[in-house]
């Protein structure tokens, strides 16, 4: 068969999967923990789930395709990828890391790699010369995630790899809201790309999952080994939910990515719209380094409202989206950083990022562009009445 080399055709022929019993062209759900060994002294493929099964093989020979490495880690979340590769760490070590990292990073390193003295430096990586200036004698990781979250704050990732390439460090990408569709940062040299695979890659809410990829031997056997050494492993039926969302991730993407933009130049010229962070509007001030390292801009956008009370109406009568935490999913996403991703951070290290209260993040999913855009301009009605209350009764 030819080499697949288009992105979409390796989504839909994941690994050119055929089975080669059946020519079932899904594989199977191997409901199995432990495998038969046809030999005294010699394991075969796989001998015990949690090390490796067939099932999670296909998933994560897939994302290590998709992402350009060479070894994909399937893991039961994001938060799972994530804590796992940190072990990579000892005493002593030093992370330099964005600072408006997703929460449940920010909790592990903050509350959890602290009580092993692994120490950290929070950075606004946006800016190079801070990150240069972060780097310690026991720096062995940065840890970017662009565009960051909730505030879509892009980091030049080759800027970043050459720093740590300079300093002997190991860079960690999140990759959720790219997804490699829009962004592959192991080909511009990062070292482990991960992801909350319950995100777009699965793309329907219905999995909780994490993936890890690498495109080095050694470190691919370090991931391995506290892959299996953690063993917080994704399930097989999750395996192929995941699997299965995965093939038709750039359709939905473009898709949503393209009612995103729609709605950004909406909201850029709404008068109650105080900000819009997208990386797609050209008054980003990230725009061009994304898109020098991005295919496209993605479906996540945030946007701020003057105050609290606006933003609970606006909250209250937006009817399509649903208000929820997460992201990356057929139906549109509304969420409220300030209680929900970012809820693990103190108020004032939140408001000090730019996360006020007056900021809500979208990801926008599948439905018509249209429908959302009157959505908004009622929602976005009321709330203005109710600005406009606050200031007749001040
Ligand atoms: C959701 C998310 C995570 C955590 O993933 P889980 O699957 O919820 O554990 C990590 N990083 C980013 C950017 C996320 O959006």
């Amino acid at each position: 068969m030819a080499s697949l080399r288009e992105f979409d055709t390796k989504l839909v022929h994941q690994n050119t999967y055929v089975d080669k019993v059946t020519g079932a062209v899904n594989p199977p759900i191997h409901y199995s923990s432990t495998f038969h060994q046809t030999a005294f002294d010699q394991f075969g493929a796989f001998d015990y789930s949690r090390s490796g099964n067939p099932t999670r093989k296909v998933l994560e020979d897939t994302i290590a395709d998709l992402e350009g490495g060479t070894n994909g880690f399937a893991f039961s979340s994001g938060m799972a990828a994530i804590s796992s590769v940190f072990m990579l760490l000892s005493a002593g070590d030093h992370v330099l890391i964005s600072q408006d990292v997703y929460g449940g990073t920010y909790r592990i390193v903050t509350e959890v790699l602290t009580r092993f003295q692994i120490e950290h430096t929070f950075v606004d990586m946006t800016n190079l010369d801070e990150v240069t200036k972060g780097i310690q004698s026991n720096t062995k990781v940065l840890y970017v995630e662009t565009p960051s979250n909730p505030l879509l704050h892009i980091t030049d990732l080759k800027g970043v790899i050459e720093i740590a390439r300079a300093n002997g460090c190991l860079v960690f990408v999140d990759n959720t809201f790219m997804t490699p569709y829009l962004q592959r940062p192991l080909e511009l040299g990062a070292d482990i790309v991960l992801h909350s695979a319950t995100k777009f890659l699965s793309g329907h809410s219905d999995v909780v999952a994490g993936l890890a990829v690498v495109k080095d031997a050694e470190l691919a056997q370090k991931v391995g080994f506290l892959q299996n050494a953690f063993g917080s492993i994704l399930g097989v039926q999750d395996c192929w939910l995941l699997l299965r969302g995965m093939k038709t991730l750039s359709v939905r993407l473009q898709q949503s990515a393209k009612t995103a933009e729609k709605l950004t130049d909406y909201l850029v010229k709404h008068p109650l719209v105080e900000e819009v962070y997208y990386p797609g509007l050209t008054s980003h001030p990230g725009y061009a380094t994304h898109h020098s390292q991005a295919k496209g801009a993605g479906a996540v956008l945030s946007f701020r409202l003057p105050d609290r009370e606006c933003t609970k109406a606006f909250v209250e009568n937006v009817r399509i989206p649903v208000f929820a935490v997460s992201l990356g999913a057929v139906e549109s996403i509304l969420s409220y950083p300030a209680t929900m991703s970012h809820a693990a951070m103190p108020k004032e290290e939140r408001e000090r990022r730019g996360i006020t209260d007056g900021v809500l993040r979208l990801s926008v999913g599948l439905e018509h562009v249209d429908d959302l855009l009157l959505d908004f301009e009622q929602a976005l009605g009321k709330a203005l009445l109710v600005k406009k209350e606050t200031v007749n009764h001040s």
